[in-house]
Formats: C-alpha cells, sequence, structure tokens
C-alpha cells in the first residue's frame, strides 16, 4: 500500500489536521477558518477567547443555516446557542459568551492532534509544527505562532486555497451526515457546468454537495495529477486547476451506448483529478487519449488512499470502483481497456517537478 509522503511544509501541516482523519464534529472546521479570518487581520498575537469567539460561532451559525447535522452526538448547549442565535431568541452578546464557555472544549486542545493511519493500526500524534500556543490558563486566550502568519499571510494564495479545502471538507462531511452516505448507496458524481460535485436522492433530486476542486486539491497538494507542476484552486489566479476526466470525458456516450456492464462511469468522483491546463488542453495535452498506465497506477493509489484516510467520499469510491482492492484494481483495468479500445493513444506528460504522490 503507498501513501502520500508528507512533506515537512506548513501547508502539509495545515492539510493534515483538516483533510485527514475521522470527524464527529464539525468545530475543528470553524477553527480553522476563524484562524485564517483572524491572521488576515492580525494586530496582536495573543487572541483572547472573546474575540476568538465570534467569527468562531459565526462560521457554525452560517453552516447550520444549510446543514443542521454538524455533530454524531446527540446535542452540544454550544451548537443549541448557534440555533438560538439564528432564530434571534439570544444576543450577539450571549452568543460569545458561551461560545467562550463552551466552544472550544476539546476543539483547541485536539487542534495540532492528528490522527495518523498506519495499515492496520491507528495511533495519534501531535504535529511539530504548531499554528497557535494555547494560553487559555494563564492569559485567557490563545497566541498565534508565526507559521500561521508565514501560511496565510506570507504565501501567495494560501489564504484561498486553504480556505477553499477546508469549506469543501466541512460540506463534504455534514452532507455526508446528513444523507447518511455510510448507509445509503448514493454517488456522488461530478458536473461540469458548475463545477461542483452532486448526488441525487431515491427520487432523483439533486443536492449540490461542495466545490469539486476544493475536494480534490488536499490530496494534490496544489499540484497537477499529471505533471507536478503548481496549481491553483483560486478562482482569479492564472494557474487555476482545470478539472480532468482521467478517463476522458468523451466517453460518455459510449458509455451510455455500451449496454451490457457499465464500465466506464467517467462522471464519478473516482474519475477526477486537478490538472494543469497544459496537461488537459496545452499543445501536447491529453485530450482524449488514454493515460498511460504509470497514470493508472496514481490514480489507483490516490483513490485507495482517500478510502483509506476516512475521507467523506471513501464509501462513495467503493461504491464506484468495488468492495477491495482487488475488485477496484480490476475495474480500473476494465475501464482502462474499455477506453484503450475505443480510444487507441496512450498519453504521458514530461513531469515537471519530482513525484509527490
Ligand atoms: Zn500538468
Amino acid at each position: 500500500m503507498n501513501f502520500i509522503d508528507v512533506e515537512p511544509t506548513l501547508e502539509n501541516y495545515w492539510r493534515a489536521i483538516i483533510l485527514f482523519g475521522k470527524n464527529t464534529a464539525s468545530y475543528k472546521f470553524a477553527l480553522a477558518k476563524s484562524l485564517i479570518d483572524i491572521s488576515l487581520e492580525r494586530d496582536s498575537d495573543l487572541i483572547s477567547l472573546e474575540d476568538l469567539a465570534l467569527p468562531n460561532a459565526l462560521h457554525l451559525c452560517e453552516h447550520l443555516k444549510h446543514s443542521p447535522k454538524q455533530i454524531t452526538v446527540k446535542s452540544s448547549t454550544f451548537l443549541e446557542a448557534c440555533l438560538n442565535f439564528n432564530n434571534g431568541l439570544i444576543s450577539k452578546t450571549d452568543l460569545i459568551d458561551i461560545t467562550r464557555k463552551k466552544g472550544f472544549r476539546n476543539v483547541l486542545d485536539a487542534f495540532h492532534v492528528v490522527n495518523t493511519k498506519a495499515v492496520n493500526e491507528r495511533f495519534f500524534d501531535v504535529i511539530d509544527e504548531h499554528f497557535f500556543i494555547d494560553e487559555r490558563k494563564h492569559n485567557k486566550g490563545i497566541r498565534l505562532t508565526d507559521n500561521l502568519f508565514k501560511l496565510f499571510y506570507v504565501f501567495d494564495n494560501s489564504a484561498d486555497n486553504l480556505n477553499q479545502e477546508t469549506e469543501a471538507r466541512w460540506n463534504l462531511v455534514e452532507k455526508a451526515w446528513a444523507l447518511n452516505m455510510n448507509k445509503n448507496l448514493l454517488s456522488v458524481e461530478y458536473d461540469d457546468a458548475t463545477k461542483q460535485l452532486f448526488t441525487k436522492d431515491a427520487s432523483y433530486r439533486r443536492t449540490d454537495i461542495t466545490s469539486s476542486r476544493g475536494a480534490l486539491n488536499g490530496y494534490q497538494k496544489s499540484r497537477c495529477f499529471y505533471c507536478f507542476t503548481p496549481i491553483s484552486i483560486a478562482s482569479h489566479d492564472t494557474m487555476l486547476a482545470d478539472v480532468d476526466h482521467f478517463f476522458p470525458h468523451t466517453l460518455k456516450p459510449q458509455v451510455a451506448n455500451a449496454g451490457c456492464c457499465r464500465p466506464v462511469n467517467v462522471d464519478g468522483v473516482w474519475n477526477l483529478v486537478l490538472s494543469c491546463t497544459d496537461c488537459n488542453r496545452g499543445e501536447h495535452g491529453k485530450f482524449a487519449q488514454v493515460p498511460a498506465l504509470q497514470l493508472l497506477q496514481r490514480l489507483h493509489t490516490r483513490n485507495e488512499y482517500l478510502i483509506n484516510s476516512h475521507h467523506p467520499l471513501r464509501e462513495t469510491l467503493i461504491m464506484q470502483t468495488g468492495k477491495n482492492e482487488r475488485a477496484r484494481q480490476y475495474f480500473l483495468q476494465k475501464s482502462f481497456n474499455f477506453s484503450k479500445e475505443r480510444l487507441i493513444h496512450n498519453w504521458q506528460p514530461t513531469p515537471k517537478a519530482s513525484p509527490l504522490f
């Protein structure tokens, strides 16, 4: 089994905190988004719990408006306060007060704890680089570290990219809880026009889940899937990534006509990667060619990684590609054969940086 090589960059520490591991509540996402907000408008390193409380609670209030399920346990005083605030039953001052007392329980302590998953055993680990220091005991607040400012203030586009990834992960988690994705056979697919991942319920009603770029970039770490050149998911950026169908989209009508066995469901999330524009549609781009076998292996590794890291799309990927790794390998091989027989040509890019996944 291959896992992502962990690089000691601040971005990857941040991703390790936000994007991997099992979630039982969404508070970590609210705190992460508050830290991003605060790092962009800093005047002091020391942030009182009171000052942290409002952005933190407001992020949760926003999400509660469209996704009432934010925890896997039955109730929470903090969430109730957010709901009451949304319904005009308590004031902003009350909200801040309850958040200060109840909203950070376990969240500040656990923020830097990353659930690292080995093949068959789990172990918990605190990461080396911290984005804040817990000073609740002496200073009634937290002290932001240089890491946070370096990450969000200094690096171009980090705030945009990581904010979107955090939002995408939050959306995935809350939608998975709301839709009970683990129990229902729901499939998550991609809409080329809106770049959204969506799902359909039993009566074919569509629910948008989240932006596909945000959801895919956590694994790719702002690198093109094919050539590893830097990409961005910020909409105004010149390096904005294309959402690419690994097995080309042109297969779709052929899939519909294949009748018997539905070998390639090209809009499934298993088949989506982020690509630089050169690889997707540049002079020597992929267009409607079939990626080489080495790239197929890379796709398999990516899907296996998501499945093994408790990603919210785990069940979707399993449903789309197979129950165990062997079945999934067979599925990819079958999809490869199907594509190759129809599209004939293999494609491979020149790597622009050393492989990161
Ligand atoms: Zn590329």
